[in-house]
């Protein structure tokens, strides 16, 4: 029989020493997920014992998180935003850096606005459901060429009851959508030098879908494609914003000033890091 607390202090031992980044605050999650207890009861109720199946659980998670498996894989869900989402390993983990595309959007759109915003490579759908969660007059089209991706996505609309004001459909990026369709577009394409990937940590390298980070040889295949695409499929007065790598605001800016976009602007992170890049179709 083990206590929560000597079941903690094991577990974090073990994945530090698979060279897990934060060990502690993993070990902890992994035991609220096994015993079933809040990170509250672990402080209070330390010598509380897990029963022989929690102990065996915790084990088995403990195990993946060493092989450096996601948190987001092993528990299935992350929050974002205002929002849990469900995860698997289809599509890319919703990171905190990808909030910094809404809450700028969401300072353009004032909460009782009727708008419509596509979501380019929608993923799990992210930043399209944050959106649609804080707008209820708001209607979004998710787009993924990944059909896995769009399950994933359908799942997370249903469980946000928010399926009603979206459409989640297979495409290749914009092919077949219509000129001049949307108030907003927004993306979080791959944008992971082809030659970094194997430079990245094994929970992104090894378990998360190379189709949503792999950006080519340097980075910008995607944004060389959906800037002028972007711009064609925005009303006159649309806005977009696009996550970006955060070597890669000048690049991205000029790609989209070449496809016309007006007020284009980079924006950062909360590590300071340049991560958006946001601008205007003209109203004319
Ligand atoms: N921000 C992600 C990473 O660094 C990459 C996301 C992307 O390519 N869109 O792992």
């Amino acid at each position: 029989m083990t206590t929560l607390v000597k079941a903690w202090t094991a577990a974090r031992e073990t994945l530090k020493a698979a060279g897990v980044d934060q060990p502690a605050i993993d070990a902890r999650l992994m035991l609220e997920f096994a015993a079933d207890v809040s990170r509250t009861e672990i402080v209070t109720d330390p010598y509380r014992e897990l029963t022989a199946e929690q102990e065996a659980k915790l084990d088995g998670l403990i195990a993946r998180r060493a092989r450096r498996e996601p948190v987001s894989h092993i528990v299935g869900r992350k929050g974002f935003w205002k929002i849990m989402l469900s995860v698997t390993p289809d599509v890319l983990t919703p990171r905190a850096d990808t909030e910094t595309v809404v809450e700028l959007v969401l300072r353009d759109f004032p909460e009782q606005m009727a708008f419509s915003v596509l979501d380019l490579g929608v993923g799990s759908g992210t930043m399209l459901l944050a959106i649609l969660a804080e707008r209820p007059a708001a209607k979004g089209l998710g787009v993924d060429v990944s059909e896995e991706a769009l399950a994933v996505a359908r799942e997370n609309a249903a469980n946000l009851d928010l399926d009603n004001r979206v459409a989640l459909l297979r495409g290749d990026w914009t092919f077949g959508l219509g000129d001049a369709s949307f108030d907003l577009v927004v993306s979080n394409p791959p944008y992971i030098a082809t030659d970094e990937i194997e430079t990245l940590d094994p929970e992104v390298k090894d378990h998360e879908p190379r189709l949503a980070l792999d950006g080519g040889a340097d980075g910008l295949d995607a944004y060389r494609f959906l800037a002028p695409e972007i711009l064609r499929v925005l009303k006159p007065g649309g806005r977009f914003a696009v996550e970006i790598g955060h070597t890669q605001a000048a690049a991205v800016e000029a790609l989209f000033k070449a496809a016309g976009a007006e007020g284009v602007t980079t924006h950062q992170d909360l590590g300071l890091r340049d991560r958006v890049v946001a601008g205007v179709k003209a109203s004319f």
